[in-house]
């Protein structure tokens, strides 16, 4: 260490105070790394390992990124999970007298990005903070790009609910303490199912007094009551512990950060991690795309602020009826009247990202182009509010009186930052003339100056007789008189040389250094001057935050509710009547989203739920039919009227669902190691713990990862649970292969046997997307298998093995018998010809009610290729 460049020794010290990151040392025009941050950064950003001397024998590994392009590269160390701290030079060097003040002015972390370039407009960026003490956790969720801070407090199966809350916010970053580890399974949810980045903070991070103390200044408050967090010390300690880690890691005030929004769990429809991607309410399941999904058909928000609100909308349906009938009324407002919805859409479309350019002003980092966004912005607000002058609801109302018009910060900006800024801040040429008299007189020199240039150019030609005599500028030798070598000897005694060239010379006179001073030293002086009065105007325009961020919230559920009113007159949809009735009740209604991506028309089917007669439709028919579509088709509708929208139906009557459970398909989880059956009955597990005779519970085709009679059997038991009153009584809409399973209706209070209808004509199969009262009679498996292309040889050969089958295993093929068992009946073949024994013994092993089409199809072609 001793024998360190002062430099390195710099580093070092810097270094030494941010182990955990990767530090990119800024040395001149790029952040540099080094030794081990080096290699690693040279490996992830396959950038060249160089050296530099650094006053030992052997020279420091070193790789670099330029300045002005560093985001990139800093994006890409961010999303890969590391922590970047960046270490400006504190001074400039032109004036540093010896080794330059350098200091660490952030540390970038996933939950802590601010560069635009970096963050989706779409999305909230959250960091998340969790403590757990006892049988109690304090979570909180922070954005600091736009301000927000949501925040809870969770009592009793904790594991659950803390899966449950950080996959509704889906957090880039989760700081927790060591109690939170206990809970085994959840390091695993967060890094493999949220893909977010973990962070354990020691156990004195959240120390009492400690934490309370970071809140209160924070929020500049007296005492906890005043924050409604007196009674709720593990919160307080999750608050306290990620205000301390952002001043940590943003070393600048989080001053962005102005309320606390406390929320229960009880304000929100449950919706857990499986039912959300079940349902693909933002992305869809396989591609994770937003095509396809319920967000992607409701979406026509058209600002930034809006994008993020109706996604948190949706993953937060409300139980109020009351709140509910507040957006609801609203958005019919706004159907009524196409006119006003094209004047709110029209000027919705000029806004820019309210809260984000905002946080960026408050940070210090926003430039001249940002703030004219921001006065671009404000330029919309009035006639929006007199857009909406005429509105009767009492949301709009609220709106409009939250929309603030701006026009002091409009104006303010338009007389200080010119149209069209430089992206730069060091280079001038933002500040407006007539904004400041001195930075006027400053360009008033400037501009004095390049006339007397002009002056002199001529002045000289005439004394020198050189027709071709040119003033000129670079920035090695600054201004210059220039001669061609045809006039080299016309040159005075009186002119300096300072530079050949190949067909001329430039020389200097002490007149002009003399005016070169006065030019540059006024340039410098201006640009110097041009930034201090644009971070002026930065500051006041950050001293209005509120005003702004009121505005942006008004302006972000006016884009949600205009966009749900938009889709609702495309789609027609209707308001849906929304109370506590327990019903659910829809006639005419549609699947919004395969409604959207189908060519043909979609037919519409009635649902009819209640907690009376109606509890749970066991639902039969082949596959294809259309169960998946007519099951999601209710839940989506539910969530649509619980956020506040309309509904794809003729007539809606929803009884507030408390929670929507489902178990469907094969589910993600197979990727960490549990069998398809295991991870099925830990879903139906998980919902029958967790449903209650409000929630809505759609469970297709459970028990088909084991065998027929098993399957059957929990079957069958799960639908006895969820239909007695006594132990559930959820509504529940239960799509089975197992015929057997009809028999309930006429043995359990609650149960109606519904069935898609299809229509046999030979072996053709036509669906016809109707839901009608009663089961099916068959499962038409075999017919589904020919139109999904299954050769007519082997077609024909299966319904020949199935007539056999049925001859022999009679109370396993028709569920028509009444039977209350589900005894296993011993399987035994007729003979067969020889050479299709081995057939024989595979179609015995097979459980034809377990496959899919698909299955169907590639088992039917092993089987034909034996005989
Ligand atoms: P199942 O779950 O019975 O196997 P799905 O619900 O997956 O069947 O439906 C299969 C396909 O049928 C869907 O992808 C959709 O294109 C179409 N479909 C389903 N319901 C309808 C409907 N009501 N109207 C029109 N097409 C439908």
């Amino acid at each position: 260490m001793a024998n360190l460049s002062p430099m390195m020794k710099q580093y070092f010290d810097i270094k030494k105070q941010y182990p955990d990151t990767i530090l990119f040392f800024r040395l001149g025009d790029f952040y540099e790394m080094f030794y081990d941050d080096a290699k690693l950064a040279s490996r992830e950003l396959d950038l060249t390992l160089t050296g530099r001397d650094c006053g030992q024998e052997e020279r420091a590994p070193m790789c670099g990124v330029p300045f002005h392009s560093y985001e990139t590269y800093l994006a890409k160390l961010v999303a890969k999970g590391y922590k970047v701290a960046i270490c400006e030079q504190m001074e400039d060097p032109a004036l540093a007298k010896g080794l330059v003040k350098r200091d660490i002015i952030r540390v970038v972390t996933p939950g802590t990005v601010l560069e635009s370039s970096m963050l989706d407009e779409s999305r909230n960026n959250y960091i998340c903070s969790v403590c757990v003490r006892g049988n109690t956790a304090g979570v909180c969720f922070a954005d600091i790009s736009t301000g927000e801070l949501h925040a809870t407090v969770l009592q009793d199966d904790l594991s659950e609910q803390l899966k449950n809350e950080l996959s509704r916010f889906a957090p880039s970053e989760i700081l927790v303490n060591s109690a939170v580890l206990d809970f085994q399974q959840l390091p695993a949810f967060i890094r493999n199912r949220l893909s977010a980045s973990l962070e354990l903070l020691g156990d004195e991070e959240y120390e009492e007094s400690k934490t309370a103390a970071e809140v209160l200044e924070q929020f500049g408050k007296p005492s906890l009551e005043d924050l409604n967090l007196a009674d709720k010390p593990a919160l307080t300690a999750a608050l306290g512990a990620l205000f301390a880690y952002l001043h940590r890691t943003q070393r600048t005030g989080i001053e962005r950060i102005a309320a606390i929004e406390l929320y229960s769990g009880a304000q929100y429809m449950k919706l857990d991690l499986n039912a959300r991607r079940n349902l693909e309410l933002l992305e869809t399941m396989r591609s994770k795309e937003k095509r396809g999904s319920l967000l992607w058909v409701l979406d026509k928000t058209r600002t930034p602020m809006g994008k993020r609100l109706i996604r948190s909308w949706m993953e937060q349906p409300l139980l109020s009826p009351a709140a509910i009938s507040r957006r609801l009324n609203a958005v019919e407002e706004l159907t009524t009247d196409a006119v006003l919805r094209d004047a709110i859409g029209q000027e919705l479309s000029g806004i820019h990202d309210l809260e984000r350019v905002m946080s960026r002003v408050v940070y210090g980092s926003a430039n001249g182009r940002e703030l004219r966004a921001l006065e671009s912005t404000a330029r919309c607000l009035p006639p929006l509010r007199t857009a909406l002058s005429g509105v009767h609801s009492q949301l709009l109302g609220s709106i409009i009186e939250r929309i603030d018009p701006l026009e002091d910060l409009a104006d303010l900006i338009d007389r200080a930052i010119v149209e069209e800024p430089p992206f730069s801040l060091r280079e001038g040429g933002i500040i407006k003339a007539g904004f400041s008299e001195e930075l006027d007189l400053l360009k008033g020199d400037m501009s004095s100056g390049r006339g007397i240039l002009a002056e002199i150019e001529t002045k000289e030609r005439e004394k020198t007789g050189i027709p071709k005599l040119k003033v000129g500028y670079n920035r090695v030798f600054g201004y210059y008189i220039e001669v061609s070598n045809s006039y080299k000897n016309q040159v005075p005694p009186a002119y300096i040389r300072k530079q050949t060239l190949t067909n001329c010379e430039r020389f200097i006179t002490p007149e002009l250094k003399d005016l070169e001073g006065r030019i540059l030293g006024a340039h410098d002086k201006s640009v110097q001057l041009e930034h201090s009065l644009f971070e002026q105007v930065r500051k006041q325009v950050a001293g209005q935050m509120e005003r702004v961020q009121r505005t942006a919230v008004a302006v972000a559920q006016l884009d949600v509710l205009l966009s749900f009113a938009n889709v609702s007159v495309d789609n027609q949809y209707t308001r849906p009547i929304v109370d506590m009735s327990g019903k659910l009740e829809l006639r005419e209604s549609r699947h919004p989203v395969v409604e959207a991506l189908l060519d043909a028309p979609f037919v519409p089917n009635d649902v009819t739920l209640d907690k009376v007669e109606n509890r749970v439709a066991i639902i039969t028919g082949p596959n294809m039919a259309g169960k998946s579509t007519y099951m999601r088709q209710v839940a989506l509708i539910t969530i649509m009227a619980q956020i506040g929208c309309f509904v794809p139906a003729a007539y809606a009557h929803i009884g507030i669902t408390d929670a929507i459970f489902t178990r469907v398909g094969a589910s993600d989880d197979l990727a960490a190691g549990q069998s398809t059956f295991m991870v099925e009955m830990a879903e139906v597990a998980d919902i029958l713990k967790n449903a209650t005779s409000d929630s809505l519970v759609i469970l297709d085709e459970i028990g088909r990862g084991t065998s027929t009679y098993d399957g059957m059997s929990i079957a069958r038991a799960v639908v006895e649970f969820v239909a007695n009153q006594k132990t559930l009584g959820a509504k529940t809409l239960f799509a089975t292969h197992y015929h057997e399973l009809t028999v309930l209706e006429d043995l359990l209070d609650g149960v109606k046997n519904y069935n898609i209808a299809c229509k046999k004509h030979g072996d053709d199969i036509t669906f016809l997307r109707r839901i009608v009262r009663g089961g099916a009679d068959e499962s038409y498996g075999i017919e589904v298998a020919k139109l999904a292309g299954v050769p007519n040889k082997v077609v024909k050969r299966a319904k020949q093995i199935l007539a056999e089958l049925s001859q022999t295993v009679p109370a396993v093929s028709a569920g028509k018998a009444k039977q209350s068992s589900v005894e296993e009946v011993p399987l035994q073949m007729a003979l067969t010809p020889p050479g299709e024994a081995e057939a024989l013994e595979c179609l015995r092993q097979m459980d034809v009610n377990t496959l899919t089409p698909i299955e169907c199809m590639n088992e039917l072609f092993r089987l034909s290729k034996m005989v």
